[in-house]
């Protein structure tokens, strides 16, 4: 039997991501947060660090007849105020610190947006597009058995995240089902409609994405029809971000993947583009736009910058040379802590990703009641009860700014810890 390891360094080198320790950030992030609240310092031990780690090693049988070994996480960041959830990330740089930051970034995020989850974070050790069809289900299948330990619709629900997609999430509900004898559609969200997926929500982040920039160009007084946005990554989250804020009257003058950008001062035809990428797997030799590379994309004059690929993009090396009024994380964490400061001193307006890019977690938390309940919504409804939700947390949040004099960061960040530090208090320590 022939076994080939795909640890982190051993068959890739890339890593994720460039820059500081994600769950160091996170951290530092956290006890920026409760410098503000009166948080029982036992609480706080508990709420900075995460309550649950898997690891597994797992073998997976591959097309030319050998054995891989693969590595992947789930981590569970906090369990108090109901079941976990959080996306299933494939990639060749996925780090156990990566995840738990990944964790406890999404117990804040359905904190303020007042959702009855804890954080949890997956990921898998792999670079999906060197695989085949055959070898991601059997990958997917095994992983998910491995997590049978955790996953369940009471207990912990994933979803997808880089590198995953709805038929990733179908192969986990499938297996999982098969396990138990009967179908549980609500163990895992973002799955295709044909099997409990929710209407909407394929895009649900994106249109998150489009709905807090909206709101803060109201904000600061901007209209639509002068913003140009640069959009950087252009996957899930990216094209769908660049597509309806297109809908709402912004150009979008830059877009980019993991091959470099696209560059054209008078627009990109977002819809050209998408069957371009649909056609050829990449935005790369796209006809209607100059190439330029990724740092150059983060630093363009535009109005709204929406950074939708991975963490620690804007970081020192960069933020002095962002020129965008506002920032909206559609990634999770791609602006490191000090750069925060450079942005903030320069005024630059921060809707940070745990607000920004809620909108996958809001409908991921529809499709989990539809599913439970067996009812479902049209799409209507949801993008309705999207809109509203989005709006009513950016606003939120602006008030938590206002009242503390903060960036809108530490202020989403303060009523996020305070919500799960008041469940906390309320359930105690067992025993
Ligand atoms: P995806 O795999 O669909 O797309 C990622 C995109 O980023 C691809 O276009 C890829 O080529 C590009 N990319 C990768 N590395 C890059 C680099 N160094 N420079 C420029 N582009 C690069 O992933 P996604 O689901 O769109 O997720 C993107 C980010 O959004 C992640 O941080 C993820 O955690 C976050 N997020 C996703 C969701 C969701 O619902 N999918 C929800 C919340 C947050």
């Amino acid at each position: 039997m022939r076994v080939q390891i795909a640890q982190r360094g051993q068959v890739y080198s890339k890593a994720a991501s460039k820059g500081p320790n994600p769950f160091e950030t996170a951290q530092r992030q956290y006890d920026i947060a409760a410098q503000f609240l009166s948080i029982d310092p036992s609480v706080s031990t508990i709420l900075r660090d995460v309550q649950r780690i898997l690891t597994v090693n797992f073998p997976v049988h591959m097309d030319d007849g050998s054995i891989r070994l693969f590595t992947g996480y789930r981590v569970q960041h906090n369990l108090h105020r109901g079941p976990t959830k959080g996306g299933i990330r494939y990639h060749p740089g996925v780090t156990l610190d990566e995840v738990k930051a990944l964790a406890m970034w999404m117990t804040w995020k359905c904190a303020i947006f007042n959702l009855p989850f804890g954080g949890a974070k997956g990921g898998v050790v792999v670079d999906p597009k060197r695989l085949s069809q055959i070898e991601l289900e059997h990958l997917t299948r095994r992983f998910t058995s491995e997590l049978s330990i955790l996953i369940g619709p009471e207990s912990d629900i994933p979803a997808p995240d880089m590198g995953t997609n709805a038929q990733t999430m179908a192969w986990m509900m499938d297996t999982y089902s098969m396990h138990k004898g009967y179908s549980v559609p609500a163990v895992v969200t973002g799955k295709p409609l044909s099997i409990g997926g929710s209407q909407g929500r394929d895009e649900a982040t994106g249109r998150g994405v489009m709905i807090v920039t909206m709101e803060a160009l109201k904000h600061l007084g901007l209209a639509a029809d002068t913003t140009t946005v640069a959009v950087q990554g252009f996957g899930n989250v990216g094209s769908n971000s660049a597509r309806l804020l297109a809908e709402q009257g912004c150009k979008i003058v830059a877009v980019s993947d993991v091959s470099g950008a696209l560059y054209a001062p008078k627009g990109i035809n977002v819809a050209d583009l998408t069957r371009y990428t649909q056609e050829h797997g990449t935005i790369e030799g796209f006809p209607h736009a100059d190439r330029i590379t990724n740092d150059q994309l983060l630093t363009l004059p535009v109005t709204v910058l929406v950074p939708a690929a991975m963490e620690n993009q804007i970081t020192l090396e960069n933020a002095e040379d962002i020129q965008a009024r506002i920032i909206t994380e559609g990634a999770n964490g791609p602006t490191t802590p000090e750069a925060d400061d450079v942005l903030n001193e320069k005024g630059i307006f921060m809707i940070p990703d745990v607000l920004a890019n809620a909108g996958g977690v809001t409908v991921s938390y529809f499709e989990w009641v539809q599913d439970l309940q067996h009812f479902f919504w049209t799409e209507e409804e949801i993008n309705e009860r999207l809109h509203k939700i989005m709006r009513h947390s950016f606003h939120r949040v602006l008030a938590a700014r206002e009242m503390h004099s903060v960036d809108m960061r530490l202020a989403a960040y303060i009523l996020a810890v305070q919500t799960v530090a008041d469940a906390s208090n309320a359930r105690s320590i067992y025993p």
